[in-house]
């Protein structure tokens, strides 16, 4: 029988192969098995039993080809179930030659949903499979891949009374059209001219951003309003996220390709292993993961335990995240544009207010905690004050709604792909900063000035120095121009210190 195993998220072909023979009745599996392997095996007798089927009292060999694939999670079963019935005589298997069969079974024989079936049927497709059989909780998930027949059981009965009689399968659900839904808009986001630009300017550039200042100054509404002004998926990205939304089994209902970039926010008691992944089995993809090719909101960043903060450091750097595990480490991309909220100290009351007793070093310390691991990646770092009652009061009509800024910005990423595709890269924010201060991208020195005075006199870093240039680079894309002018770095040096130019 055939069926698939997940590694990360990418799917290999696996033949279960069963061999019964005189001796001590007994089951024994080999192939590289991790626990949920071995209890399949009491799963399968339970179910083949309780489906009214002959439990074969003989030595039973199970093996899992290719043995040195390391295999997790229960989606053998069926296939097990099947081989292991072809094996004693009580099922032809003509009728599953060249199908492969996904699923784990319950005790009482019903099949139930595994998590990473589209991947699983990716795989199969490329492996060249005509033919897929799934549990009909993931039918919908399955036929989101183009050229498989998919077909799905419920229990393990029904794949006998097929295999027997030609009863036919239970077919995917037709694909119903979802009316769009409408996320959150900028257009609902009052004042905070300068958050949204550092929004627009993020979004362009693919920049990481930092949102500093007091409760009540729309931070979070901010951040949840960047995926609205990113191009949607194309379709290996689109196949990638919706992958790792399966395999963490987070799939919306329906079976269609994430279109949209990802929006994850986990909270700031979120342990390690919710943030980048693990577990036992078949490993979850953390928020990092969820949040590939879309936004991850660290609200309240300092809060953050310092070992969740430094799990994210390696994610961040690479764009993917290895989960070190018995039998085998697992990769999951985590390529995801960070933002970051915080308050400018623990006591999170508005800057010169009476009741905040936070000294200095505190403030300084508070904000520390972010620096090594994360601020030092971060290009947009933004001071935000509280939206005042007269912004609020404004009605006059001239909040942009997130459709037109997200022309802007895709326009703005089109220059940038273009200009950097000798490179290998799309995006100003991948861009390393010597590259920038070397010809032919060197910008000239009257355009440069007021950065290299600061430099100079040490109230900016040369880490910095090249931040600034990069956002130059997405401020100018932005404008339509194929170089930045002096008011360009000028306003990118604003959004990089937050100082009002
Ligand atoms: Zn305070």
């Amino acid at each position: 029988m055939l069926c698939v195993g997940l590694v990360g998220v990418t799917g290999h072909l696996v033949e279960v192969e069963a061999d019964l023979a005189a001796g001590l009745p007994a089951v024994v599996i080999s192939g590289l098995p991790d626990t949920a392997l071995h209890e399949a095996r009491d799963r399968v007798r339970a179910a083949v039993v309780n489906s009214g089927q002959r439990w074969p009292n003989r030595r039973i060999t199970l093996n899992l080809l290719p043995a040195t694939l390391p295999k997790f999670g229960s989606a053998f079963d069926l296939a097990i179930a099947a081989a292991l019935l072809g094996g004693s005589g009580e099922l032809p298997l003509l009728p599953l030659e060249g199908v492969v069969i996904l699923g784990e079974l319950g005790l009482d024989g019903t099949v139930r949903p595994v998590r990473g079936v589209l991947p699983m049927v990716a795989a199969a497709a490329r492996a060249g499979v005509a033919r897929v059989i799934v549990p009909v909780e993931n039918a919908a998930e399955a036929a989101v891949i183009p050229g498989v027949r998919v077909r799905a059981v419920d229990t393990l009965h029904r794949l006998v009374a097929f295999v027997r009689d030609g009863t036919p399968l239970i077919e995917p659900p037709a694909d119903v059209p979802v009316p769009p839904v409408g996320g959150p808009d900028l257009a609902e986001v009052a004042g905070q001219q300068l958050g949204r630009r550092a929004l627009e300017v993020a979004a362009a550039g693919g920049h990481h951003v930092a949102l500093l200042g007091p409760p009540g100054a729309g931070k979070t509404m901010l951040a949840e309003r960047l995926p609205s002004l990113l191009p949607e998926l194309d379709d290996d990205a689109a196949l990638e996220v919706t992958a790792l939304h399966s395999v963490a089994g987070l799939l919306p209902p329906g079976g269609r390709l994430l279109r949209r970039p990802p929006f994850q926010a986990p909270h700031h008691t979120a342990t390690v292993p919710s943030l980048v992944g693990g577990g036992s089995g078949l490993a979850r993809p953390g928020a990092v993961s969820l949040a590939h090719r879309g936004v991850l909101f660290l609200d309240e960043a300092p809060e953050f335990s310092k070992g969740a903060l430094e799990a994210l450091r390696q994610p961040l750097e690479h764009g993917q995240i290895q989960l070190s595990r018995s039998g085998g480490g697992t990769v999951y991309p985590a390529r995801t544009q960070l933002v970051l909220a915080a308050n400018p100290c623990p006591c999170a009351k508005p800057a010169g207010d009476a009741h905040c007793e936070c000294s200095p070093l505190t403030r300084r310390r508070y904000l520390g905690k972010l620096s090594g691991p994360l601020l030092d990646r971060i290009d947009v770092q933004v001071r935000l004050m509280p939206v005042r009652a007269a912004e609020l009061m404004a009605t006059d009509g001239n909040v942009e709604p997130s459709a037109t800024v997200a022309a802007r910005v895709a326009a703005a990423r089109q220059a940038a792909a273009a200009r950097w595709a000798d490179l290998g890269r799309r995006l100003n924010a991948e861009v390393a900063g010597p590259l920038l201060r070397r010809p032919p991208w060197r910008l000239p020195a009257k355009v440069t000035v007021e950065l290299r005075g600061r430099l100079d006199s040490g109230s900016l870093s040369a880490r910095g120095f090249d931040r600034v240039i990069r956002m130059a680079w997405t401020i100018a894309d932005l404008d339509g121009r194929d170089r930045p002018d002096q008011d360009d770095v000028r306003e990118a040096l604003q959004l990089r210190t937050g100082e009002a130019a």
